[in-house]
This record gives structure tokens, sequence and C-alpha cells, in this order.
């Protein structure tokens, strides 16, 4: 799929281009590599030039809060990855996400989210904004019928997240997009677990997509970091929003984000083809109960996967034969499978997820969040699939 390269440039690229000179009408001098802008202010030769830089929104060389020289080399990328008009860099998935909301809705106002999306978010949704007097409704994200319904004159947004975990559950974004944009809602998605490689909602329809940079983005597992891709005027809407809530990148994790964009494309294709091969050989194996991934036929929206996803990303879910005693072992006699959680980057990772929430949840609230006690979450990354066969079946015939 062609993208368009971000301005001025009018060109069309391909995404492997777009990581790699998204970013090239910005550079400042004649170093390959951007330079680390590592200042929190920066000077002014004449009163004239210090006001424009404190009057002009989103400023790349005032206050670092404001932004950052190697933040809008970032920036141009993610909003060609996105097809959006700009983005706008923050310190976590969580400072975009919270950040975005909080600059667009207020006390009266009704909002609409999923009932499974990343914890964070849901508790943002269901007990922060009610608290500001900010109502919202919870619908299942695989019923489209259930967001029309929930809609009511007040509606101000309608936030979605796909595929989504425990179980890889995927909304539809057309049909939501259609649904908000009849009716003037602006819709926020979380890509974070497809990635624009994979999935771009913004081109069917969505106006603002968040992600944690701290996955794919960044793909090594050493930063934290947010990415809102909208248009400019409501990125400006969610920049002064920003500069109040301070959710800001350092320009050195900045500069980390940038170098791991740069083979984005390359870790995508390794890790949409790994994830897809070990789904398939987990599927077949007779220590496995049930495999969760949107690119399986198993999966009970594949039809809307193949529709709205190129590729079906890292993350895959599943249940072994055996309750949580042999799940945990499972996970524990793992050797190159990382016992960790986040997702998207180089390393394969694996988290047995009912131990993580063991100690804030009992049994009776997992079940009803669609955690069994024998589930585990995977995120494939980009070792010989060999080797990780080999691993997971070691650890499953040792059951
Ligand atoms: C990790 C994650 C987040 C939060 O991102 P942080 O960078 O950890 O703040 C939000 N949404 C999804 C889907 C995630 O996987």
């Amino acid at each position: 799929m062609k993208v368009a390269a971000p301005e001025p440039s009018s060109v069309s690229w391909h995404d492997e281009t777009t990581v790699l000179h998204g970013d090239a009408s910005l550079s400042i001098d004649r170093s390959v590599v951007p330079p680390i802008h590592y200042s929190a202010t920066y000077r002014a030769d004449t009163a004239e030039q210090f006001a424009d830089m404190a009057n002009t929104p989103r400023h790349p060389g005032f206050y670092t809060r404001y932004g950052n020289p190697v933040h809008k080399h970032v920036e141009a990328i993610l909003a060609g990855l996105e097809q959006t008009e700009t983005a706008l860099l923050m310190a976590s998935g969580m400072g975009a996400i919270s950040t975005t909301i909080l600059a667009l809705v207020a006390k009266g106002d009704h909002v609409i989210a999923q009932r499974k999306h990343y914890m964070s978010t849901s508790k943002l949704f269901e007990e922060v904004l009610p608290r500001f007097g900010i109502e919202s409704t919870i619908v299942d994200q695989t019923d489209t019928e259930a967001f029309a319904a929930a809609i009511r004159p007040n509606t101000r947004l309608i936030m979605v997240e796909t595929p989504v975990n425990p179980t890889l559950s995927l909304t539809d974004l057309q049909a939501i997009g259609d649904l908000a944009k009849a009716r003037g809602i602006i819709t926020v998605a979380d890509n974070t677990f497809a990635s624009p490689l994979n999935q771009r909602p913004h081109t069917l329809g969505i106006d603002i997509v968040v992600h944690s940079a701290t996955k794919y983005f960044g793909g090594h597992h050493d930063l934290t970091a947010g990415a809102v891709c909208c248009s400019e005027e409501l990125a400006q809407k969610i920049w002064s929003m920003h500069i109040t809530l301070g959710s800001v990148l350092s320009p050195m994790d900045a500069w980390l984000l940038l170098r791991g964009l740069r083979t984005l494309s390359l870790r995508m294709e390794r890790i949409n083809a790994n994830a897809l091969a070990l789904a398939q050989w987990l599927e077949q194996h007779p220590q496995i109960e049930n495999v969760f991934y949107p690119g399986l036929p198993s999966h009970p929206q594949h039809a809307l996967a193949l529709r709205q996803m190129k590729g079906f990303g890292a993350v895959i879910a599943y249940s072994l034969k055996g309750g949580f005693e042999a799940t945990s072992r499972f996970v524990s006699s793992l050797q190159l499978a990382t016992h960790a959680v986040s997702l998207g980057g180089v390393e394969t990772l694996v988290v047995h997820t009912a131990a993580m929430w063991a100690s804030t949840m009992t049994e009776a609230q997992m079940s009803t969040a669609g955690i069994e006690p024998n589930f585990v979450r995977m995120s494939v990354g980009v070792e010989h699939i060999d080797d990780l066969k080999a691993d997971l079946g070691r650890a499953l015939a040792s059951l």
C-alpha cells in the first residue's frame, strides 16, 4: 500500500521507504542520522522571534515540553505510516491515550468504550472519567449494533481497540467510523496490537489513532513512548492538554524510538510470518486446547480480520489442556521465550495471564474478563521459527 510522504514532499512512498526517509525533509545539517537535541530550552535572537516561538503551537524548538526536534522526526514517520496529517509523541502509550481523551471530553459529555481494552484504558473510561462528570457506556466490541444503540444526543467520543486481549477480539473499524461520522462523534482507535503496517484505522474512517510506541515502534523492549496520529486541528487541541499534563518523551528515548522505527517494516514482516506459523503449529498440538489469533480461520472474526488487516501481528493467545498449575509449569520451563510482559519487540515474550492478575482479581472476576486459568499470551519475536517450535514443543512435552 502506498502512503503519502509528510510535508513538504508530495511523493507517495511504500511503508518500507517511509520508515527510512519519511523525516528527510526535517534534516537541518549534513548528518545522516539526526542528532539528539538535548536542550530543554531554546534561544531567540530577537524579541520578535521569541514571541513567534512562544506563540506557535507545537514549535519544535522553544521548550522541550512543547516539542523537540527529535520528536518531529518520529512524528513525521508515524503520520506517514498512519496516513494522518500529523502525529504527536508522548512519554508512554497511556500518556497518549489519557491526554487525548482528556483533551476532547468535558463534564456532561457521554462516551462509549469497549468491555475489553488495555486494562489502564478500561480504568480511564470506567473509573476516572465518571469522577469528572463524564458518563461511559461499555459495549461488546464484536457487536456493532451495541455501539449504535449506545449513542445518545450528548455522545462525544467512541474509543475502540482492535485486536484486544485476552482472546484477540476485533472491532469493525469501518462500521464504527461510519456510524460516528454520520453523527459528528469523534472516534479514537488504539492500533497498538496491529501496527499501521497491518492495519490503518484512519483510512477506514477513524479520526484519531493512538499507540503505545513502547511495543512495535520501539521494537526492542528498551523504552516507553506513546503517539497520537490525527489531523493538525485535533493535534493542536490535544497538544494544548499535553503541555498541561506533561507526558513528555525525553530526547534520548525519542532518538532510540527513531532508530527502532528504521527497521519496523523488516521486523513486522518476520513477526507476522513467525506468529502465523506458530499459531498454526500450536493449533495442531495435542496439548493445546484453543488458539486465538486473527490470522487463523478458526478465529470467530477471521473474515473481518481479512477485510481490515494485512497481517495479524505478534500476539497469540492460547489455552493448555490442564489447569493453572500445568500452565504455570509450562511457562516456567520455556528456555527461549522470555517470561515478561509487553509485546512487539524482537524477543519472544510469554505471560501466564491468570498469574498476572492472581493477586488483584478473584477467579470469578477473571472468568468474567475472559481470563481463564490455563491462558497463555505470547508475543512472537524474530527468532528462527524452528527454534521457537522446539522450545514450545519441549515445554509442552514435559507437562
Ligand atoms: C502497552 C499498551 C498500552 C499502554 O502503553 P504504555 O506504553 O505501556 O503506556 C496501551 N494500549 C495497548 C493496546 C497496549 O498494548
